[in-house]
């Protein structure tokens, strides 16, 4: 899929930037070339921000039933279009073809539960009179309205459920949006954004802006006329542009190292099982990724047992393959780094159980044990097919241990104790808490967002429409009556 123009206010459009320039997305398996993209440049973020503005007048006065007819329609279009949009996703981003389908497949849903979100922007009733001082004669009420435009940054590693994330909620709200998706992979963004302009939206509502993320972010993030920054990324991107954005309202899906406690009555073969999908799906890229394993000492054993007969069973390779059950990396670089990262861990101390072998953009699935919880592989984000195992006495230090990284995005225990699993869910502090499964669990509903430096803000559809609106209080003053 080649383009050669932006989607700029919901049209196609030749780069004003000048050169023209296109830059290519690559397969991470074969390194093949499927598709150009434009690069966009500061005139096309003008151009954008310019639309978007007017977008936003025009979409905020739009009642929110055709608001919801127009979303509803594109989550028909998005259905119809699931299969074409995972070959896409699989191709630039390396997922499994399975992997792909399932998240293609979650678009019109997330849709469809937005245009609803979009309908229920309910205000409040003040009781006014309750203050000292103050009659009947005072009506006062909150009135939710969007902020305006909205800039939303996404990252590869869910190119179509992040984007759903973002725009659905944003336009269902009423905002317009101008989105920078990921270098790597952008054409996935543009399948999405196509159901959006197809479904009908008026001009100036949606712009799709590709091109580096280091050159366009800044000015994107710093003008004064876009209200929201809807960013999920990086830590470090994130702080960067807290630093930047001024007097806006932000919301910062970041980081993570996500750890699970396994206690001695748990279910084994369950956490096992659990930990062997939760710490390898996407190849372990996705925030929410077991990284960090803290089972109690009495059954490290067994448990690392159960957790590589589990893990062995992996299939790397082809992701269009079938029987591939975990794809590439997204860069044969960021392969490169997760095995270096890896052998660092074996050098200070810990054991590789299984796995840690690269073939190009492909790492063997992983297991080290072993893990001192204050080293790099436990403290920053792997961000690959690897899991973490340290061992911890008690609960108390298992805690203590799950909350000893910066991030706080979530986090899994597996106990039968309830004791137990009250005290988890009350001292760990991240964002989502699940007992009896693993932090890489999803509802599209549910609230979902980190703590510390995972991140502020909640996305999850109900949380992000709230996200994106703000709200007035209104006061009507009567005269007093006899
Ligand atoms: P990234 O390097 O931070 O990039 C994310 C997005 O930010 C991309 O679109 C990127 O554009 C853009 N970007 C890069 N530099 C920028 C700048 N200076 N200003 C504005 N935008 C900039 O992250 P990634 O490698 O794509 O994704 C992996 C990270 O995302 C991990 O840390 C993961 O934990 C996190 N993540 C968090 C959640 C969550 O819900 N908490 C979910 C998914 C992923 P380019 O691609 O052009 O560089």
């Amino acid at each position: 899929m080649t383009r050669s123009e932006l989607l700029i206010g919901g049209t196609w459009q030749t780069p004003r930037s000048g050169s023209g320039r296109l830059t290519d997305v690559v397969s991470p398996f074969d390194g093949r070339i499927v598709g150009q993209v434009p690069v966009a440049g500061d005139a096309d973020v003008e151009a954008a921000v310019v639309s978007a503005s007017r977008g936003a007048e025009i979409w905020r006065r739009t009642p929110a039933h055709e608001r919801s007819e127009i979303l509803l329609r594109a989550a028909a279009l998005a259905d119809e279009r699931s299969e074409q949009i995972a070959q896409v996703l699989s191709t630039e981003n390396g997922k499994t073809r399975r992997e792909a389908r399932a998240e293609a497949g979650r678009s019109g849903s997330i849709i469809r539960l937005a245009a609803f979100e979009g309908t229920q922007l309910y205000g409040q009733t003040l009781p006014l009179d309750a203050n000292p001082g103050t009659g009947l004669d005072k009506v006062g009420f909150t009135l939710p309205q969007p902020v305006g435009v909205v800039v939303a940054i996404t990252p590869f590693n869910y190119p179509a459920l992040l984007v759903n994330h973002k725009i659905a909620p944003a336009l269902a709200a009423g905002n317009s949006v101008i989105l920078k998706p990921a270098s790597t992979t952008p054409l996935t963004a543009l399948a999405l954004a196509e159901c959006f302009i197809d479904a009908g939206l008026p001009e100036g509502v949606l712009s799709v802006l590709t091109g580096s993320g280091g050159e366009l972010g800044d000015r994107l993030a710093a003008d004064k006329r876009v209200r929201k920054i809807s960013f999920t990324g990086s830590t470090g991107v994130g702080q960067h542009l807290a630093s930047i954005a001024g007097v806006k309202k932000l919301s910062l899906e970041l980081g993570s190292s996500a750890p699970v406690v396994v206690l001695p009555d748990a279910d084994l073969d369950l956490a096992a099982t659990a930990v062997a999908a939760g710490g390898y799906t996407n190849a372990g890229q996705v925030c929410i990724s077991v990284q960090r394993v803290i089972v109690h000492e009495s059954i490290q054993g067994d448990f690392l047992d159960a957790l590589s007969d589990k893990v062995r069973q992996h299939r790397i390779g082809d992701p269009e393959d079938d029987a591939t059950t975990v794809g590439t990396l997204i860069t044969e670089a960021e392969a490169e780094r997760v095995e270096g990262s890896i052998r660092q861990a074996v050098s200070a101390g810990a054991r590789l159980e299984l796995g840690g072998d690269r073939d190009g953009a492909m790492i063997e699935p992983a297991i080290l044990s072993g893990v001192d919880p204050a080293a790099p592989i436990a403290q920053d984000e792997i961000f690959g097919p690897v899991v973490a195992v340290s061992s911890a006495p008690d609960v108390t230090t298992a805690v203590e241990l799950a909350n000893s990284t910066d991030y706080g995005l979530a986090a899994g225990i597996f106990t039968n104790d309830v004791d137990a699993g009250v005290q988890y869910m009350r001292e760990v502090d991240a964002g989502n808490i699940h007992i009896n499964w693993t932090p890489l669990w999803r509802a599209d509903l549910m609230p979902y967002g980190g703590l510390k430096d995972s991140g502020i803000g909640k996305e999850g559809v109900r949380s992000a429409v709230a996200e994106m609106t703000e709200s007035k209080t209104v006061v009507i003053h009567g005269s007093p009556w006899s």
